[in-house]
Parts: structure tokens; sequence; C-alpha cells
């Protein structure tokens, strides 16, 4: 997909709508102390393998974007839930 490098949208430091940088960034290793790490090791462990059926050969055809805006104002950045998309790009508008 395509997306604005910038947009207008809610910094939760200003409490407001100011202008977003979008940056991308490289996906961090999994913290073992998150719970979804804990679950996926508790589920893996002992008797019993792996939870769900491993990717034979290939790769998931999309990867999860690892995306974060930072506000022009307060020059802070937070990150968002965010989706799936085969490709991504940062396109100028205006
Ligand atoms: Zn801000």
């Amino acid at each position: 997909m395509k997306m604005p490098k910038v947009i207008r949208t809610y910094c939760p430091y200003c409490r407001r709508h100011t202008l977003h940088e979008i940056e991308k960034v490289k996906r961090r290793r999994a913290s073992e102390l998150k719970a979804g790490q804990r679950r996926f090791r508790r589920a893996t462990s002992g008797y019993g393998g792996f939870p769900r059926p491993r990717y034979e050969n290939r790769e998931k055809p999309t990867k999860r974007l690892n995306i974060r805006f930072r506000c022009k104002e307060c020059g802070r950045a937070h990150t968002r839930p965010t989706w799936r998309a085969k490709r991504f790009e940062l396109v100028e508008v205006r």
C-alpha cells in the first residue's frame, strides 16, 4: 500500500491532532517477558511441539508493518497496532 510521509493525527503527548512524520523502523526482537512470547514459550514447551503448521519452503505472503509516528511539534514518536501489507511505500503528497 501507499501512505503519505506526513499525516495529521492524534499525538498522545500533545493530546491533540498535529502533523506526524511516518518512519519505517526495524522490528525489535520479541521480549521474553511480553505476554505473547510467554504464551508461545508455554505452548512450545514440553510434549506436543509447535502449535500451528509451519510454512514449508515459503515465507508468509505479507508482512506486518513496523512504522512509527513522530510528532512534528514535540518530536516524540508513538506506535499503533499495525496491519499487514505485501508492499509498503511512503509517498509525497502535495
Ligand atoms: Zn506531539
